[in-house]
């Protein structure tokens, strides 16, 4: 295997050349896009510019055609059954919440229970607890361990409730670990549990396959592959995406309207309503076709040798608290200095043109339950090199010694 070339990897972002200097640690926010996904996306308003699904003329045609083979392009990547089975959103808490809102009242009722785990994304918490207020039904949490792990014992003795939904995280998007996804789907489909994991961070460590995995529902975002903003995936078992009662209503998802009744267009249509973000599908394909030039081995390599040089780094700065295992983990790592507030020290980084996420990451819960005010979040991506790393080491002792002189 030829060995993998950081420079001629990241020579592929325009954004590196518009912005020399900087040191950019937050790709668990968004991901830089190669110049092969802009050029995919610009290429379709200068040369295919039309409405899809609806035109009697041959542009619109065109843009359909684009449009599903694009669709065909996510279903492979995925290993989806059927390109009937991938539900263009406009990001992953779209997906999220199309799936708990289509769930709640026809399959989720009164007294039933939805499983989530302590560290999971806002995206994956509020549209449950919304509708189950309204519907009655009750949220259990899988707590952490000491090393904030998932605690797996919690977890069965939870599934023993018999939860009707168990939606989980592949990758935490604060600690960056990796969680045992195929045990805990295994687990959760013993328990006769409905399945859907939040990959928005799983989808860019590895490729997932959908049926090697059997999960019911899977989501994520385009932006944190590599592709556009706006766009992302719902992807469903086609039975379960039967039984969503659409979020959106409009155009497209119908099949006759009158005033007095409606029924629906058949999948994956019924869950598009309206305009669909055509340029954004586009471009999400484009950032796969990249993607797949490279060898997933490869990349997951290059962030494991930053992640281990990171951690050996921060081993000799003192009064780093580091929230992140380096084991099983996607290339993700929460820390603190001593007790100084993370924004304080992301802003002594920034004034050293390191961008890196300082807060609570859209995970309130997590950190409640950490017991601390927030984090610094460094994540890394296969375009990061081990000067970046060096960098961000050398800025966090300098912070560490304005910070506590
Ligand atoms: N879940 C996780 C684990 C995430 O990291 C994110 C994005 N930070 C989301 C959900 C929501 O993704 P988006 O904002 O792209 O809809």
């Amino acid at each position: 295997m030829p060995v993998f070339d950081v420079q001629q990897f990241r020579q592929q972002f325009s954004f590196f050349q518009h912005n020399p200097g900087w040191v950019y640690l937050d790709n668990a926010a968004t991901m830089h896009k190669p110049d092969a996904v802009v050029s995919a996306t610009s290429q379709f308003y200068q040369q295919h510019n039309s409405n899809v699904h609806r035109g009697a003329h041959q542009l619109s045609q065109q843009a359909t055609r684009l449009f599903e083979q694009a669709r065909t392009t996510v279903c492979r990547y995925i290993n989806a059954k059927s390109s009937e089975e991938v539900i263009f959103t406009s990001g992953a808490t779209a997906a999220l919440n199309q799936i708990a809102f289509g769930l709640m009242h026809t399959v989720l009722g009164a007294g039933e229970r939805v499983l989530l785990t302590q560290l999971e994304h806002h995206a994956n918490i509020v549209p449950w607890q919304l509708h189950c207020q309204r519907y009655g039904v009750i949220i259990d949490v899988v707590p952490l361990t000491a090393d904030n792990q998932l605690d797996m014992t919690a977890y069965q003795q939870l599934l023993e409730r018999k939860p009707k939904v168990v939606s989980f995280s592949h990758i935490s998007n604060v600690l960056g670990h990796i969680q045992p996804i195929d045990a805990m789907l295994a687990l959760a489909k013993k328990a006769g549990a409905i399945t859907v994991v939040d990959g928005a961070q799983g989808v860019v460590y590895k490729q997932p396959d959908m049926q090697q995995l059997d999960c019911d529902f899977y989501v994520f975002s385009g932006h944190k592959l590599y592709g556009p903003t706006g766009i992302g995936i719902l992807y469903g078992k086609k039975d379960w995406l039967e039984k969503l009662t659409p979020i959106f209503a409009g155009g497209e998802m119908i099949e006759q309207v009158s005033f007095v009744n409606t029924t629906f267009n058949k999948l994956p249509f019924k869950l598009e309503a309206g305009t669909p973000n055509i340029a954004g599908a586009l471009g999400l394909a484009a950032a796969i076709d990249w993607l797949q030039l490279y060898n997933t081995e490869q990349l997951i390599q290059h962030k494991l040798l930053l992640l281990k040089e990171f951690y050996n780094g921060l081993s000799v700065i003192k009064g780093i608290d580091i929230l992140s295992l380096p084991v099983h983990n996607a290339g993700i790592v929460a820390l603190n200095v001593s007790n100084e507030h993370p924004a304080d020290v992301a802003e002594l980084l920034n004034q050293q043109n390191i961008a890196v996420r300082s807060g609570q990451h859209c995970a309130m819960p997590l950190f409640s339950y950490l017991a601390r005010p927030g984090a610094v979040r460094c994540s890394f991506a296969a375009y990061n090199s081990l000067d970046d790393v060096n960098r961000c080491l050398l800025a966090l002792e300098q912070a560490v010694e304005i910070l506590t002189a």
